[in-house]
């Protein structure tokens, strides 16, 4: 399976607007982080996990022409305000959707017009596809299961497919409920913000203390906010855990 992160920033993006700190003024490619997101593909399968702001654009760097399904994690803006664009996938039909239940009734809320029986013409037209917390589902070719994390208060989804696993905006891993699903997980990638305490998000030591204990061998920060650089992060957590950055793809299996 081949994994593209099509965004690695948190939800104001690296640089934030109006910032005038080193990290937002770098000229280190790597210090450019859209919203985060990542594109699976596996033989002729294609899915996404959530479309921030920047999906479209996104999609045209990555070349992206078809997609077999669009994974959400949950519904807060950077995550999913970049939905409308994937009218382009539902010209012949609608075109689905996976998420816990919660998580389609706010899409549901935010973007109504794209649920219609009778939907304006070019809107976009979405297929609900509800998974269950700890659920397996297909998505293709490609085998997910959903994993319930704490993001502050809120239950959201993670999602496992072969030996790696895509856990951002988490805050607590629930590990009684989740240790045998992330049994042999060996790429993580997870959500890490900074290194000062967020009360919805790990800092970078919490995901690598996650990432030993679930047993990875290898882990891919993301969701990163503009305090820490690039460089800085490579500095001093890799080999064991690297930066993820726009752009960058990697094998798993
Ligand atoms: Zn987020
Ligand atoms: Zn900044
Ligand atoms: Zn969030």
């Amino acid at each position: 399976m081949r994994i593209l992160f099509l965004g690695t920033g948190t939800s104001h993006g690296v640089p934030v607007i109006g910032c005038h700190c080193p990290v937002c003024t770098s000229s280190d490619p790597h210090d450019r982080r859209m919203r985060s997101s990542i594109l699976i593909e596996e033989g002729d399968t294609s899915a996404v996990i959530d479309t921030g702001c920047e999906f479209r654009i996104q999609a045209l760097g990555a070349g992206i022409t078809h997609l077999d399904g669009v994974l959400y994690t949950h519904a807060h803006a950077d995550h999913l305000m970049g939905l409308d664009d994937l009218r382009v996938f539902s010209s012949s039909g609608r075109f689905p959707i996976y998420g816990f239940q919660s998580v389609l009734d706010s899409i549901s809320r935010i973007f109504p017009y794209a649920f219609q029986t009778l939907p304006y013409k070019g809107a976009p037209q979405l297929e609900r596809n509800a998974v269950g917390e700890g659920e397996q589902f297909s998505v293709g070719g490609i085998v997910f299961t959903a994993i319930p994390v704490m993001h502050g208060m809120m239950r959201i989804a993670g999602y496992r497919f072969g030996s790696a696993a895509y856990l951002t905006d988490v805050s607590d891993i629930l590990w009684n409920e989740n240790r045998e699903r992330l049994e042999g997980v060996r790429t993580l990638i997870i959500g890490a913000l900074r290194d000062r305490p967020h009360w919805s998000h790990f800092t970078f030591q919490q995901a690598v203390d996650a990432a030993r204990t679930i047993g990875a061998e290898k882990v891919y920060f993301t969701h990163i906010n503009h305090e820490t650089s690039y460089s800085d992060i490579q500095r001093r957590f890799a080999p064991y855990a690297e930066s993820a950055y726009d752009g960058l793809e990697i094998e798993v299996d």
